[in-house]
């Protein structure tokens, strides 16, 4: 593309979603990407037939419609449609036994019977009717609604009743779910696994997990009927779905473009320079890497003290990968995902106490070869990096530890499959070094690591004229559905309120 009026740095979800808003409204925009997938924690690699996935396994929102994640709403508004399969068991291995838990009013309700009794399930009924109006509140105004401009007041007012409704909730939204849980959840089984839902999808714990996130997730995963949805053909399909309305509009997308520096002068972002010294020049660029990334592409001398302080935000850990195709010959009821515990007194934060295990092929079969199945495990943000970052790939010492460290994953996984060994076809390791190079985020991290006890993720802006942010370094945070928003906001502050009151209006959202 020659003289793209915006250029996109990354092909994340986040930075996706903001080209293809940006792309509808007619801007000439290119995204630049260092690797070579698109999608960064959510893309796909191929392997002897083998569709692997490199990041998120729980998927909701982006099916049906209407929808109040974010994700589902920016794919609306390109055109553009996921196929889904419905889901709504999970397993899990915790110290309390083997059970099926996942989503909706009934399985779960079951479960904290025979594991904690009767008296537990009351407390969690009592639990859900507090956080009912608390997840009510969060999407009464939509993220995409809300942005530091005029059209805000407006989408507010316009939304007044529902708001004024759910006025005793607001004081909630800002704030970290801990206090909730503390007040509400007394038996400890309850306590422990909201622990563990909120370090699956902040990387932090209760007392620092955002509370509008969580009250909106389970609102959403425990009303009566409530699934998941798994998109056919993996994360790929949601990449792609954004990507063919990216293009429908004339957006493009350069794989193995890795941005070395964004060129600034006068305090104004003009251009890029890619890493083979090619430079593109562009009235705004949005930049979709992590911040600590973000901030080694500015010139050192610029905003020196906003990079400063953005650059000391503390880091989520990083993660353990183990990527398995084997085969799946008399293989029954293998559950979809699987979540194992060590031990809950551990802490949920511990590094090697928690795997998330996730078997896509048994649901959508055109991730493997006929009768194969993949496998990917991971130790959710738990990995300590330090443990990494002075060794070096492909040596003795790394392979060694790569072995032992990833040791881990086979306790769970013989759970469900005893002779796994047999069954191996392929099998690669990952470790924060590797988490590093193919997703591209400073030490392998999840993100970061922002308590929702002190504070909100920071906005989009920057001090340097004409550069914004969006992805999981910003406003609303970490997870699909976050920089979904994030994206969509960033794309909405350069086209201004009267593009976010169009969209608004087309989506009836
Ligand atoms: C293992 C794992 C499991 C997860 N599971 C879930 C889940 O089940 N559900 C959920 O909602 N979320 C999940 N998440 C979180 C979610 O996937 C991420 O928060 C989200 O995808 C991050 O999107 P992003 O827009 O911030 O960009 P990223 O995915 O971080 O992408 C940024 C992109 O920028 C590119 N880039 C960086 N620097 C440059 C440069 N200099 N030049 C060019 N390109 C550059 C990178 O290569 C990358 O493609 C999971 C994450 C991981 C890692």
């Amino acid at each position: 593309m020659k003289n793209p009026e915006i250029i996109v740095i990354g092909s994340g979800i986040g930075g996706l979603c903001c080209a293809g808003l940006l792309a509808k409204a007619e801007k000439k925009v290119l995204i630049l990407e260092a690797h070579s997938k698109p999608g960064g924690a959510a893309h796909s690699f191929k392997k002897n037939g083998y569709k692997f996935e490199s990041g998120p396994s729980l998927w909701s929102g982006i099916g049906s419609w209407p929808t109040t994640n974010p994700l589902g709403q920016v794919l609306k508004a390109l055109n553009q449609k996921v196929e889904i399969i419905k889901y709504q068991d999970w397993g899990v291995q915790i110290p309390e036994g083997d059970y099926t838990i996942g989503v909706g009013d009934k399985v779960f309700i079951e479960q904290i019977r025979s594991i904690s009794g009767r008296d537990a399930i009351k407390e969690w009924e009592n639990f859900i009717k507090v956080i009912k109006p608390i997840g009510v509140a969060a999407n009464a105004i939509p993220l995409l609604a809300i942005n530091s401009n005029k059209e805000t007041i407006f989408q507010l007012i316009k939304r007044r009743k529902k708001l004024l409704k759910n006025l005793k909730s607001f004081k909630y939204l800002g704030g970290a779910f801990g206090k909730l849980v503390d007040d509400h959840l007394q038996d400890p089984f309850l306590r422990n696994w909201v622990d563990l839902l909120c370090f699956l999808i902040s990387g932090l714990t209760k007392e620092e997990t955002n509370a509008a996130a969580m009250a909106t997730l389970l609102d959403d995963w425990f009303k009566p009927n409530a699934y998941l949805e798994y998109p056919k053909g993996g994360s790929e399909s949601v990449v792609n779905a954004l990507l063919r309305g990216i293009y429908s509009y004339g957006g493009e997308l350069k794989l193995n473009s890795k941005v070395n520096q964004i060129i600034v002068k006068n305090n104004k972002a003009i251009g890029i320079e890619l890493e083979n010294g090619e430079k593109i020049l562009s009235n705004h660029i949005v930049c979709n890497a992590d911040i600590w990334n973000t901030i080694e592409l500015l010139p050192k001398d610029v905003a020196k003290i906003w990079s400063t302080d953005r650059k000391n935000i503390p880091k989520c850990k990083s993660f353990l990968h183990i990527h398995l195709g084997f085969k799946a010959e008399g293989l029954k009821n293998i559950p979809l995902h699987s979540i194992w515990v060590d031990n809950w007194s551990k802490g949920i934060t511990t590094d090697r106490n928690v795997v998330v295990l996730s078997i896509p092929s048994t649901l959508d079969p055109t991730m493997a070869p006929a009768n194969k199945h993949i496998l990917h495990g991971y130790t959710p943000a738990n990995e300590p990096w330090e443990k990494w970052e002075n060794l070096k790939i492909g040596s003795e010492e790394y392979i060694k530890t790569k072995e032992e460290r990833c040791s881990i994953f086979w306790k769970p996984i013989k759970k469900i499959i005893p002779d796994i060994e047999e069954r191996i076809e392929i099998k690669m390791l990952g470790t924060p070094l590797t988490h590093q190079r193919f997703l591209n985020t400073k030490n392998g991290t999840y993100g970061p690591a922002l308590s929702a006890e002190d504070e909100l993720f920071p906005g989009n802006n920057c001090p340097i004229k004409n550069l914004l942010l969006c992805g999981s370094s910003t406003f609303p945070g970490i997870g699909i559905p976050p920089v979904a928003a994030s994206g969509a906001r960033t794309a909405i502050k350069i086209l201004g309120p009267r593009f976010q009151r169009n969209l608004i209006n087309e989506l009836g959202i």
